[in-house]
């Protein structure tokens, strides 16, 4: 009886979380699109690094972390967007050649990067691109090219797992092969660890190892230097930014926010694209109006529900 009563209490403060978090959002939209004419005025200097993982047709059912999944036909009217409204699209490795001339960019600058170096990248992402004759920027665990296993953390999406495995020749790993053919398109590649760990959980010299490792396969692979790397989870300290400088990366992206000449070349700052947005929500995200969200509002939120769930884990 007891048991029962703390079930549906347990119960009703989950629905409670997701409404609250539905609410949230409707107002943060709400925000957004107020601001929006402002933002676009103001920030057109600042380069926004829009961070994209999957770019699959996955159903609605299997789609439970809806921001590492992109519909094709999404991911292209994001493209057509972003080449017939004026937007200068370049890499990572072109945003650091502005920063080594200390040269601004011109406004309006985007880098489009996917993380992580699934197949459907090049099956579905690159054909994009190249048609908008855009170059993307693509973060690779190095360990998993040319495997025929399904990447280990999909044992955390339950749902996308049971869909990958039907569908295998999208999500496994990228071929030397597909990396070639990109890289000769003009695409830029950069390391995402060997085995997709954290570097704020690992010590030193495994770090070391990671970080080196991966940068010498893919300068194997390319035949020249790779200088951008992309911290596995967004997880970044002190120390984690130290060993990417002295592994000889002259560049990392971690989680959300936009970013100027000035900003921390260690600690670049993302825009997530997910499934659930818009073309008008993308148009919001690309211009501006969620900077104040993802650099100051949003990681405060998740700091509370943290602190909330431990809490609730406590009791
Ligand atoms: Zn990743």
């Amino acid at each position: 009886m007891i048991s029962g009563g703390r079930h549906f209490c347990k119960c009703f403060e989950l629905i409670e979380m997701r409404i609250l978090r539905s609410l949230l959002h409707i107002c943060v939209d709400f925000i957004s699109i107020v601001i929006h004419p402002l933002y676009r005025l103001l920030s057109g200097n600042k380069v926004r690094i829009l961070c994209y993982h999957r770019v699959y047709d996955l159903p609605e059912a299997n789609d439970v972390m809806s921001f590492l999944n992109v519909p094709p036909k999404a991911f292209a009217w994001q493209m057509e967007f972003l080449s017939q409204n004026g937007f200068n699209v370049i890499t990572l490795d072109e945003f650091i050649e502005y920063k080594g001339k200390n040269m601004k960019p011109p406004p309006k600058t985007v880098i489009v990067t996917l993380d992580d170096g699934y197949r459907d990248n090049y099956l579905n992402a690159f054909p994009i691109l190249a048609k908008y004759n855009l170059k993307g920027t693509f973060f690779i665990v190095t360990d998993y090219i040319d495997s025929d296993k399904i990447f280990h953390w999909l044992k955390l999406e339950e749902k996308s797992l049971a869909h990958a495995q039907d569908n295998r020749q999208y999500w496994l790993p990228l071929r030397r092969e597909e990396i070639l053919a990109m890289n000769a398109q003009g695409a830029c590649f950069g390391s995402h660890t060997k085995s997709h760990c954290s570097l704020t959980q690992i010590d030193e010299s495994s770090a070391m190892e990671e970080l080196r490792g991966s940068k010498q396969c893919l300068e194997g692979i390319l035949k020249k230097p790779v200088a951008c790397f992309g911290y596995p989870y967004g997880d970044i300290n002190k120390s984690a930014k130290n060993w990417v400088q002295v592994a000889g990366y002259r560049a990392a992206v971690t989680k959300w926010g936009s970013n100027t000449l000035k900003s921390d070349f260690f600690e670049l700052r993302r825009v997530p694209i997910g499934s659930q947005d818009s073309l008008a929500k993308f148009r919001r995200k690309v211009e501006g109006a969620y900077d104040w969200w993802f650099r100051w509002v949003l990681p405060f939120v998740i700091l509370v529900e943290q602190i909330i769930s431990r809490g609730q884990r406590r009791e």
